[in-house]
């Protein structure tokens, strides 16, 4: 396929890369422009799930994803201070009945080099400033460090991002709000915390403060919290040997494009929605985008792309502002009936097996 059926693809995150490596696969003419120079340094998200190993498959990355990640196989939770139950991963109906752990800076290192292999190299320190749509191709500007240039393709694939400048340039709304509370994220390395490597930690505290502990590594581990100070709201931690690697704060913003696609333009990932880290899936949703987008245009049926992922990031938007709202009820009442919940789901496999499946992205 010649220049007139090029991709030009804006931002080398995973669901960026994703969008080049399946396009490449299907002998599409791709360009990848990045604006950093490098891979991102950051663990950021973490749980790849089963069916995001499935959809990375064909291109040659699952295998050593898998290679690398650690099996999550328990979710155990604990409300003030009490274990009341455990969610078995093994129940996820999949054949990866497993949540796999790595950070993104691996997950995204591995997609580059796989890229790499199939012959595309990533156009780094080149920034996405803005476009022009005509009948039939779209000019867009580039700037690198010789200044401002324009180049012609027949689509852009917009994946830059919360901030996406794809997203403006071509006039999608993003509409939302974003929550009041201070969330804070710590990588920590923890030589003696007791649990399996498999095993992850969910701790409900009264008030509405949360924590997750997950492993990522061997003796590493990401603390994630909807207060201040993650590390001080896991149970245990404080009197504890650790080195801080990496602390972060940051406001959870909830929001959605109001389409996915504008003429010659189409925006996936974060570019298109954004949530709260509860149920672990903005990764997971960009990857699911990247690759419906290339499977639509393969099969000449582009109008599908909004039609189709749209609403799942509508969906699991709603889906996961009721979990975080579970989660963080300040509410006596509330969170005594959720314990009640969550002490008979984690002890009635079937029902599990329904939440899961969503979360792993089997069903949406
Ligand atoms: C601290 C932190 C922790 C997180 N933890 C989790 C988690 O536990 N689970 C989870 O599922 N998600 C988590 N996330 C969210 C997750 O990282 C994102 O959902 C995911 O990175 C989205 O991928 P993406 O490729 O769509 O966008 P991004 O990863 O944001 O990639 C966009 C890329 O576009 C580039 N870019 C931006 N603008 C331009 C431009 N104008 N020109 C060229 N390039 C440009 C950027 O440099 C970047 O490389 C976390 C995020 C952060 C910041």
């Amino acid at each position: 396929m010649g220049d007139r059926d090029r991709v030009l693809i804006v931002g080398a995150g995973p669901t960026g890369l994703t969008a080049a490596l399946e396009l490449t696969r299907q002998g599409r003419s791709v360009t990848i422009v990045e604006r950093n120079a490098v891979v991102t340094p950051l663990a950021k998200a973490v749980g790849i799930s089963s069916h995001s190993l499935d959809l990375l498959h064909p291109c040659g990355v699952a295998e050593r994803l898998l290679a690398e990640g650690i099996r999550l196989q328990t979710v155990f939770i604990s409300v003030e201070g009490e274990l009341i139950g455990a969610i078995d991963l093994s129940l996820i109906p999949h054949r990866y009945n497993f949540l796999l752990s790595l950070p993104q800076s691996r997950t995204e290192q591995i997609m580059v080099d796989r890229l790499a292999e199939l012959g595309v190299q990533v156009r780094r320190n080149t920034e996405f400033v803005g476009l022009a749509q005509r009948d039939d191709d779209v000019e867009v500007t580039l700037r690198d460090a010789r200044g401002e240039s324009a180049e012609t393709c027949a689509y852009v694939f917009g994946a830059d991002g919360s901030h996406s400048a794809t997203r403006q340039a071509a006039g999608i709304g993003f509409d939302g709000y974003i929550h009041e509370r201070l969330w804070s994220i710590a990588d920590v390395e923890i030589p003696a915390w007791s649990d399996p490597e498999a095993t992850a930690h969910a701790f409900l505290h009264a008030g509405g403060d949360v924590a997750f502990i997950i492993p990522i590594a061997p003796r590493r581990y990401r603390i994630i919290s909807n207060t201040r100070d993650a590390v001080a709201r896991v149970p245990g931690l404080a009197g504890m040997e650790k080195r801080v690697l990496l602390v972060d704060t940051f406001h959870v913003s909830v929001k959605l494009a109001t389409a996915y696609r504008e003429g010659r333009v189409f925006i996936g990932g974060d570019a298109a929605h954004v949530h709260s880290p509860v149920g672990g899936r903005g990764m997971n949703l960009g990857i699911e985008d990247a690759v419906c987008f290339a499977r639509c245009l393969g099969a000449d049926t582009l109008d599908a792309y909004n039609a189709e992922r749209h609403p799942v990031g509508a969906r699991w938007i709603r889906f996961s502002e009721r979990f975080l709202s579970m989660a963080q009820t300040q509410s006596t009442a509330l969170a005594a009936a959720r314990n009640v919940a969550l002490r008979a789901i984690t002890s009635i496999p079937a029902l599990q097996r329904v939440g899961l499946s969503r979360v792993a992205g089997v069903t949406e």
